[in-house]
């Protein structure tokens, strides 16, 4: 039987585990299986395996290994670092308010709502341009009223644009406020030195760098106090309860050193294949528009308004024909809901209907972008027509 080409292009989405990741993480399935937490040597030995990856991340983000937390989830330390620097704001008696932006994943978006909904948190939103990038004048505007917290995503999951975050941490100090950035989508393409980025809080998930699934941290800055939200013993400085998932923690510290020790290699073959996705998607779709920012984004991310086109039927179709993409945020597959973050730079409610999103990685071929291509092309000639033929 002959089997049609897969081509995965959403690695945005998630990334399959690089062998050598597994390699490290699997003595501590069987072989080193103490709690960490424990005293004697089985649970010195997965202790050890912890803190050597403490170590590992530290050196990757130049903070100290006392500063890195680690959480089940990127969603986990979007929620600990805003949740728990809220509370602890109010907990002082400080100013009960949250900046973001209209383009954040819902991981943060939902938690400042649920902070908003049920605590009482003034929130402000910090307009973005067509491309996605943060309006610096007004978000200083925002700032200087006072706050807890601001909470910028480094790249968007959507759009792959990326922030001038030195700048806006520099304009939430200004102000007092702490900074937080979600760069789960950065992590192992983008630099993440904590001191040149000026934040306070970084979040990242392993998944999106080669890692596995369900495992991710969150830079705290020293000295800062967060409320835990997952209360219990007093693990990761009591910021966040639970017995340490060792081989996680061991495979993320793995993927994320082996991201930057071959990142220029990466990046460059990243970018080459998405520069031929772009490329060949203008020239052979009338209907396609480029979203998100033309230069300041991520090196595996495209991006796509495909005008008069339903995107979750194309979707359909590109599945059908062995082309795996998403039609904007993973978590949105599925849902006819337009996205809310092509609404917020300026798409109607059809155009944010047409997002299409291809993200490509260490697997991506020319072979593979030719024949996503030509699916692609095929694809929308079909769909075009039957909008044609059915219309009144
Ligand atoms: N933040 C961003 C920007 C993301 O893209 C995602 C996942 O797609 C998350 C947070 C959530 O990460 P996790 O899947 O590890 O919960």
């Amino acid at each position: 039987m002959r089997t049609r080409k897969q081509v995965y292009l959403d690695y945005s989405a998630s990334t399959p585990v690089d062998p050598r990741v597994l390699d490290e993480m699997l003595p501590y399935f069987g072989e080193v299986y103490g709690n960490p937490s424990s005293a004697h040597r089985f649970g010195n030995r997965a202790e050890r395996a912890v803190e050597d990856a403490r170590m590992t991340v530290a050196g990757i983000l130049n903070c100290q290994p006392s500063e890195v937390i680690f959480t089940s989830c990127g969603t986990e330390s979007d929620n600990l670092a805003i949740r728990g620097a809220g509370w602890s704001a109010r907990h002082r008696g400080e100013p009960s308010r949250l900046v973001t932006s209209p383009i954040e994943h819902s991981a943060v978006t939902n938690t400042v709502n649920q902070m908003s909904a049920l605590m009482g948190f003034d929130t402000e939103i910090a307009p973005v341009d067509k491309f996605g990038i943060v309006d610096s004048e007004i978000f200083a505007e925002l700032c200087k009223r006072g706050g807890a917290l601001a909470s910028i995503i480094y790249a968007s999951n959507e759009l792959g644009t990326i922030q001038d975050l030195p700048l806006l941490s520099q304009i939430a100090h200004a102000h007092d406020l702490l900074m937080h950035t979600d760069a789960v989508q950065a992590g192992g393409q983008l630099d993440l030195d904590v001191e040149r980025l000026g934040v306070d809080m970084l979040s990242l998930s392993a998944h999106k760098f080669y890692g596995p699934k369900g495992v991710g941290l969150l830079y705290v800055k020293d000295g800062l106090e967060l409320a835990p939200s997952q209360s219990g013993g007093g693990h990761e400085h009591g910021m966040r309860a639970g017995t340490h998932n060792t081989a996680f923690i061991v495979g993320m510290a793995k993927a994320l050193e082996l991201a930057y020790d071959e990142n220029d290699g990466r990046l460059r073959h990243f970018a080459k294949m998405r520069d031929h996705l772009i490329q060949g998607i203008l020239d052979r779709l009338s209907c396609a528009e480029l979203s998100g920012h033309p230069n300041r984004r991520l090196p595996s991310h495209a991006s796509f308004i495909l005008h008069g086109i339903d995107a979750n039927a194309l979707m359909m179709h590109l599945d059908m024909l062995g082309v795996a993409g998403s039609s904007g945020s993973a978590c949105k597959t599925g849902n006819p809901e337009p996205s809310d973050i092509l609404l917020a730079v300026g798409y109607s409610e059809d155009e944010a209907k047409s997002g299409l999103r291809l993200s490509v990685g260490m697997q991506t071929s020319e072979d593979d972008i030719s024949y996503a291509l030509d699916v692609l092309e095929t694809a929308v000639d079909k769909l075009g027509k039957l909008k044609r033929e059915m219309a009144p």
